[in-house]
C-alpha cells in the first residue's frame, strides 16, 4: 500500500479530483478494491473497463475488446455516442433534476415522443426495467379493478416459465430461475406460470379474473429463446379475446434490437402496455417507461404511483437523442442486416462443440455442447479480446452495439472461431 491510498480518499478526491484519483487505480486495484467492498452478487469477467467508444472498450493495459455484451443490448447506440454526449453537455447547463411537482418542457416532450416511437397513447417514466415491470403490474391490476371488475385483489397475471422481468421481491416471486428467488421468499401471490411460447398453456391458465398476460418476445437472459413463429400474434388475438391486457416487457428486445424498431413487430402483435428500458437511455444514462393504451394508463391518479428521479430533465433529453439517433441512423436496419450475417457466419463454423446458434437482430445466442467447459471458454473469449457472457442453457450472448459494421461482424466470428479451439 502506497501514501496515497492509506490517506484519505476524500482528502486525495478533494486535492486532485474525482477523475485523477480514478485514473490512478490499476486494473487489479479496481478488482480487489470491488470484491472488498462489494456484495458479491455479480460474477464479473476478470476485465476493468477504463473507457470505451463505440463498440470497443478497453482496459488499463491498453488491450482492446469488442463489447458484445453491450451492457446486455442498454449499450445500442455505442459507447458514447456523440448526440447522446453532446445533448447532455448541453443540458447541463440548463436544469438536471426538479422531482415530478413541477412541470417541464423536458417532460413534456420525452412523453409526446415516446408514445410517438412507440405507437401508443400514453407513458409512465421510470428509471430502471424492474420499475417499469413494477408499474405496469401496478396499472394491470388497478385496470383489473377499476375496469374489468375482477373482484379485489384477486387479480391473476399470467407470466412465461424462464423469464427475466427484473430483480425486486414482487418480480422474482414469479421467476422459475433458483438462484433468482431460493432465498428470497415469501413471495407475492397473483402470477401464474405457463411454458414460454404454449398458446395452449395461456389459454388454460386465463380465468375470469386474467387481468394481463406479461412475457418478453424473446426470452434474452433465458439463453435467446425465440418464440414458435404465429405465437405473438395468437396470444394478442387470444387476449383481445377475453379482454385480457397483453404486456410485452420489451427491456432488452426493444429499440431496434432484432432488426424491429419492438419485437412484436414481426408478427405485428401491438400490446395494450410495453415495458421499456435499457437502450432508451442511450447507453449513457438509466432510463425506462410504461408505454400504453390510453384506457389501461388513464386508471393512474394523482398518488397511486411515482419516482423522485423518473422522468427527470436529463433523462428525457437523454431518451429523445437516443430514439432519434436510432431513426436517423437506421440502426434498426443495420440491426436486421448485420445480424442475420452474423447467425450465417457462427453457423459456419465447424467446431463439434457447437449445439445452436440463433437470433433475431443482433440479438444472438452460440449455445454449446452439454460437457463444453464453458468457464474455459469464456475466458478464451477475453483472451481473444471478445467480451460475452453465458446466459441461461449454456448460451453465450453477442448483442453488440448496433453501430458495428460487417468488418467487425467478420471479427467477431473469426475470434470466435478461435476461442471455440480452446475449448474443441
Ligand atoms: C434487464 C431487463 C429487465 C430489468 O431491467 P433493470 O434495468 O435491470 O431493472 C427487465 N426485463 C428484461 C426483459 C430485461 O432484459
Amino acid at each position: 500500500m502506497n501514501t496515497v491510498k492509506t490517506k484519505s480518499i476524500w482528502t486525495d478526491i478533494i486535492e486532485n479530483g474525482v477523475r485523477a484519483v480514478v485514473e490512478r487505480l490499476t486494473d487489479s486495484e479496481a478488482i480487489e478494491m470491488t470484491e472488498a467492498y462489494g456484495t458479491h452478487n455479480y460474477h464479473p469477467l476478470p476485465v476493468n473497463v477504463v473507457r470505451a467508444k463505440g463498440a470497443y472498450a478497453y482496459d488499463g493495459s491498453g488491450k482492446q475488446y469488442i463489447d458484445c455484451i453491450g451492457c446486455y443490448s442498454a449499450v445500442a447506440h455505442g459507447h458514447l455516442s456523440e448526440f447522446v454526449t453532446n445533448t447532455v453537455d448541453e443540458q447541463l447547463d440548463k436544469v438536471t433534476l426538479v422531482s415530478r411537482a413541477m412541470y417541464t418542457s423536458e417532460l413534456a416532450l420525452f412523453l409526446k415522443g415516446v408514445c410517438e416511437y412507440t405507437d401508443m397513447d400514453m407513458a409512465c417514466p421510470m428509471n430502471t426495467g424492474a420499475e417499469a415491470v413494477e408499474t405496469a403490474i401496478k396499472l394491470a391490476r388497478k385496470w383489473a379493478y377499476a375496469k374489468k371488475g375482477v373482484p379485489m385483489n384477486q387479480a391473476e397475471i399470467i407470466v412465461a416459465a424462464e423469464n427475466f422481468h427484473g430483480r425486486t421481491t414482487t418480480i422474482v416471486s414469479f421467476s422459475t430461475e433458483k438462484q433468482y428467488n431460493e432465498f428470497f421468499g415469501p413471495y407475492g401471490p397473483g402470477f401464474k406460470i405457463v411454458p414460454f411460447g404454449d398458446l395452449d398453456a395461456v389459454r388454460a391458465a386465463i380465468t375470469p379474473n386474467t387481468c394481463a398476460v406479461m412475457m418478453e418476445p424473446i426470452q434474452a437472459e433465458g439463453g435467446i429463446i425465440i418464440p414458435p413463429d404465429g405465437f405473438m400474434a395468437e396470444l394478442r388475438s387470444l387476449c383481445t379475446e377475453n379482454n385480457v391486457l397483453l404486456i410485452w416487457d420489451e427491456i432488452q428486445t426493444g429499440f431496434a434490437r432484432t432488426g424491429k424498431k419492438f419485437a412484436w413487430m414481426h408478427e405485428d402483435a401491438k400490446p395494450d402496455m410495453m415495458c421499456l428500458g435499457k437502450a432508451l437511455g442511450g447507453g449513457l444514462y438509466p432510463v425506462a417507461a410504461v408505454v400504453g393504451a390510453k384506457h389501461v394508463m388513464d386508471v393512474f391518479v394523482p398518488g397511486d404511483h411515482g419516482s423522485t428521479f423518473g422522468g427527470n430533465p436529463v433523462a428525457c433529453v437523454v431518451a429523445l437523442a437516443a430514439m432519434a439517433e436510432l431513426e436517423q441512423k437506421d440502426l434498426c436496419g443495420a440491426s436486421a442486416k448485420l445480424g442475420a450475417l452474423l447467425v450465417e457466419k457462427l453457423r459456419a463454423l465447424p467446431h463439434p462443440c457447437i449445439e445452436d446458434v440463433r437470433g433475431r437482430g443482433l440479438l444472438v445466442g452460440l449455445e454449446v455442447r452439454e460437457g463444453t467447459d464453458t468457464h474455459k471458454l469464456a475466458e478464451a473469449f477475453v483472451e481473444q479480446g471478445i467480451l460475452t457472457k453465458e446466459t441461461r442453457h449454456r448460451t453465450f450472448r453477442f448483442a453488440p452495439p448496433l453501430v458495428i459494421d460487417e468488418n467487425l461482424v467478420n471479427q467477431i466470428v473469426e475470434k470466435t472461431s478461435k476461442a471455440l479451439d480452446a475449448v474443441s
